[in-house]
């Protein structure tokens, strides 16, 4: 979440997110919190919609509606992995791993005490009396077999404990991975894209390359879905994410931004080479014929209104993001199905506000 406001943006937001939950008589507690910041900052649009609706609507927001926004919107997608199960699993893979190395302790601290009393009673023989050693050694053998065969067993707890811990390792892995990632079109999801921006916004001023965005987003898509319905919807979200990932190269990033809103990081990119990516994507969305994969009844074609901006020297990353937002929001202006560039927007006067 982009969090960049000033001291006085930031004040009023939070002053005018306790009054409301004073007045809705939602506890001020950190969650309940976030999830009113978020929606007077206007951090996170589709927040924004969702509690629009609902204070439109004569639904009373309750807590237990309050913390369904913050699980849905804002909590961490990390919450929603049982992590204390998969840490609890650790530790009772490091106990018994434990439990492994004292049991080995004792085992070896008894063959110690054999080779001493052993080698003393050695020391003590006053001649070498074959008789009298062949106990001691037939001990020892034993001992000592006794002690291959629990090092044995000790080695296959430790390779067991090895691959359980292993395992576990994977599974934290791909539970980061899910949490990163949109499930519906498996792109990067918002949460993983802020964070690429802002290292590719740190990258860029670095280098001194440049770095474009663009934030694509599907025209009339509500009319689309509501005349053929939500899972062809979601086919046709896939579809356009495979497009995008067709048309960039392995250091660019496509997004879900969210709903049927897609962003691009394009690094080492100008304006010029940005707005030719963004043709070809549009181009070859509006080129393409929906076909029901059921019914293999053609549904026409969807079209797609494309933002394009470029990070300018020094400036705050809020306000690149909105200035490729401001594009798309012209695009749509203008009758969607293209292309517009932050120039388009300096050669109106658009203003966009720091
Ligand atoms: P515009 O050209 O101005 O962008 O119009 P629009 O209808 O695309 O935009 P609007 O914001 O009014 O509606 C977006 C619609 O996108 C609402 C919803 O039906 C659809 N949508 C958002 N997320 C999903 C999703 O995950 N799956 C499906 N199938 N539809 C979605
Ligand atoms: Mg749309
Ligand atoms: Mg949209």
């Amino acid at each position: 979440m982009d969090y960049s406001h000033s001291l006085d943006e930031a004040g009023e937001y939070a002053q005018l997110s306790l009054a409301l939950m004073d007045d809705q008589r939602i506890t001020p507690h950190p969650n309940n919190f976030t999830v009113w910041y978020n929606y007077f900052s206007g951090a996170h649009p589709e927040l924004k919609r969702t509690l629009d609706v609902l204070l439109n609507s004569s639904l009373a927001l309750s807590e237990a509606r309050n913390e369904q926004i913050y699980r849905k919107f804002c909590a961490s997608p990390y919450d929603a992995v049982p992590l204390h199960i998969m840490a609890g699993k650790m530790e009772v893979e490091l106990g018994a791993i434990l439990a492994v190395l004292e049991k080995a302790g004792h085992g070896t601290a008894a063959y110690e005490k054999t080779l001493e009393a052993t080698s003393g009673a050695l020391d003590r023989a006053e001649h070498l009396d074959l008789d009298a050693l062949r106990p001691l050694v037939s001990r020892l053998l034993a001992e000592t077999r006794s002690m291959v065969e629990q090092s044995q067993q000790l080695e296959r707890q430790l390779t067991e404990s090895a691959n359980r811990i292993g395992q576990l390792t994977e599974e934290l892995e791909s539970a980061r991975r899910d949490a990163m990632t949109d499930a519906l079109t498996g792109l990067a999801n918002r949460k993983l894209f802020d964070s690429l921006l802002r290292q590719s916004v740190l990258d860029s001023i670095e280098s001194r390359e440049p770095l474009a965005l663009l934030f694509v987003d599907v025209d009339h898509f509500k009319r689309f879905n509501d005349t053929y319905g939500h899972a062809v919807g979601d086919q046709v979200l896939r579809l356009l994410a495979r497009m995008l990932q067709r048309n960039i190269r392995g250091q660019d990033s496509a997004c879900r931004f969210g709903g049927e809103e897609f962003a691009v990081i394009l690094p080492q990119t100008d304006l010029d080479n940005a707005v030719k990516v963004a043709e070809a994507i549009r181009k070859q969305v509006a080129g393409k014929s929906i076909v029901q994969r059921k019914s293999g009844d053609r549904l026409g074609q969807i079209t797609v209104s494309i933002g394009v901006a470029v990070l300018a020297l020094g400036e705050p990353l809020r306000q690149f993001v909105e200035r490729a937002d401001q594009a798309l929001y012209l695009a749509k202006r203008l009758g969607r199905n293209r292309v517009v560039s932050e120039a388009e927007l300096e050669r109106r006067d658009v203003a966009v506000v720091p």
